[in-house]
């Protein structure tokens, strides 16, 4: 935590273990990381000095999502003429991970204390109450010995992220069994940074931020180009942005990690030829990491109501975990945190209810992450769901050709999902032309709006005529059919 921006970035391309900077656990600290508007917003209000330092001593810019952003999907640019504008912040995981550790210790020095290298084992319960008083934890630099230490809270946040053993904690100390889904559509990514030359393209050369987003079944790889550091350069070719290139991946089709030749040819033949050239002109400074089977994996605690333990509660991953490729993760982590601030700050609850009003609210902030998420996912051939009921039965299903081996039975989109799905498509249509749509979305995207603005009357009538028009000249019945 003591080490300079620069010592921090050379950590970061020679790959140095998280665990010597303090933190471990985290995998995928080395693959490119968004954070949405909102995250972005959060973080400015607890630690208000965060944005003059990311600026004046990491070379950290925000980047125009009006001007400087190129995002597309299915050949529809999404970000084109926005009435308003949002700020998109070019940083690397890694770097945000121990600014924001050293901005903590800054703020709270005198009243936390960390305990590092040690691994929560179980949970220390009073059963007949339902209460979780504390954990039972030992230290991981001490692995022979079997010795476990107790550690006591009057509130226990768990944020153990996606690989949580909160499920079998409860299950073991309350026999609680919490009801689960988990999607696996074949994700994966590989990431690298380097330093970004002109293409020729000006379109491209002008934007700092690139991205095209998968769309299953028929295009099931995409990629997203996101700026960590300004640098200063005197070579005329160079655009001065040391930037993250995520090369992504649904439906198990992954990129190679073996050497950058063999990611480029891979890339030639699965990315447009125009993201091809981008990807190509990159000077890379560090090693190709890769992620693979990343999964929607849900927790549904708020079904559990009262049977849900007082005095603890699940935040970010640790509650649900969502396909990366939407960037969604850390902000739906710092809406639960504000949302858990919110309920103490409002002071006239008993702590006692606090874990059953936390679960009832963050829910319906993780179903809105859990649908933009989802939609997609759904698309994927060969999906995999494994649904976990609160009595424990687990049911499995499977598409593509694994069902056969496996006798599993296939899944059934939910109507829900498959309407989301259509919606979708005609309101791509319309946000493509309509300035208006287009802003709405992004700011739906950054977690900065409620998505039911995507269905105010207005929109969806609008969405409704489009399609229905597009009908009629597909049958022949009105003019020409101007879409597909
Ligand atoms: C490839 C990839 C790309 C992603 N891209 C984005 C993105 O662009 N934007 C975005 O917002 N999100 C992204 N995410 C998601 C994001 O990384 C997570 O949502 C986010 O890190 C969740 O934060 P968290 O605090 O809940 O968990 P984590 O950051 O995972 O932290 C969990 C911590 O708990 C510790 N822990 C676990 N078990 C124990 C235990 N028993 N005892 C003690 N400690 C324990 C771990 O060691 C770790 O330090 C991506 C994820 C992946 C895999």
């Amino acid at each position: 935590m003591k080490s300079t921006p620069s010592e921090i970035l050379d950590y970061r391309c020679r790959l140095e273990n998280p665990t010597s900077l303090g933190r471990s656990g985290v995998s995928q600290i080395y693959q490119l990381h968004g954070l949405q508007a909102e995250g972005y917003k959060i973080l400015q209000e607890l630690f208000t000095n965060i944005k003059d330092k990311l600026f004046n001593e990491y070379g950290v810019r925000t980047y125009s999502t009006k001007n400087e952003i190129k995002v597309a999907i299915d050949g529809v640019v999404l970000n084109q003429y926005l009435t308003k504008d949002i700020d998109w912040l070019g940083i690397d995981r890694f770097t945000l991970e121990i600014i924001l550790r050293k901005e903590f210790c800054l703020k709270f020095n005198n009243q936390i204390e960390w305990k590092c290298n040690s691994r929560v084992m179980k949970l220390i319960v009073n059963q007949s109450s339902n209460i979780v008083k504390g954990v039972k934890y030992r230290s991981k630099k001490n692995i022979d010995s079997s010795s476990l230490f107790d550690i006591y809270g009057d509130f226990i946040i768990d944020c153990t992220g996606h690989n949580t053993s909160s499920s079998k904690w409860l299950k073991e100390s309350l026999n609680l069994i919490v009801p689960t889904v988990q999607i696996h559509f074949g994700g994966g990514a590989v990431t690298f940074i380097g330093e970004r030359f002109r293409t020729g393209n000006l379109t491209f050369d002008s934007a700092a931020v690139i991205g095209v987003i998968a769309n299953p079944p028929k295009k099931n790889t995409s990629f997203i180009l996101s700026p960590v550091r300004q640098i200063n350069t005197t070579d005329q070719n160079s655009l001065g942005i040391l930037t993250a290139c995520a090369i992504t991946c649904v439906n198990s089709e992954y990129p190679p990690n073996d050497s950058y030749e063999n990611l480029l040819e891979w890339t030639k033949e699965n990315l447009d030829p125009e993201y091809f050239t981008v990807i190509k002109s990159i000077k890379i400074s560090s090693p190709i990491i890769p992620n693979r089977h990343a999964i929607d994996d849900r927790k549904y605690v708020e079904v559990l109501g009262k049977k849900w333990p007082q005095n603890y509660v699940l935040i970010g991953d640790a509650m649900c975990t969502f396909n990366p490729q939407y960037a969604q993760g850390m902000t739906h982590a710092c809406r639960q945190a504000r949302e858990l601030g919110k309920i103490f700050g409002e002071n006239c609850h008993k702590l006692k209810d606090i874990s059953h009003i936390f679960n009832r609210r963050a829910s319906k902030i993780t179903e809105e992450c859990w649908l933009a998420s989802t939609v997609n996912d759904w698309k994927i051939p060969t999906l995999k769901v494994i649904e976990t009921n609160k009595n424990g039965q687990v049911k499995i299903y499977q598409r593509g050709y694994h069902s056969d081996i496996t006798n599993n039975d296939e899944p059934r989109t939910p109507l829900k999902i498959r309407f989301m799905q259509w919606y979708n498509y005609w309101f791509f249509q319309c946000a493509s032309k309509s300035e208006q749509l287009a802003t709405d979305f992004l700011f739906v995207v950054n977690q900065s709006s409620n998505p039911l603005i995507l269905m105010k009357p207005t929109t969806f009538f609008r969405v409704i005529r489009m399609a229905f028009m597009n009908y009629l000249k597909e049958k022949g019945l009105f003019g020409r059919r101007s879409t597909s």
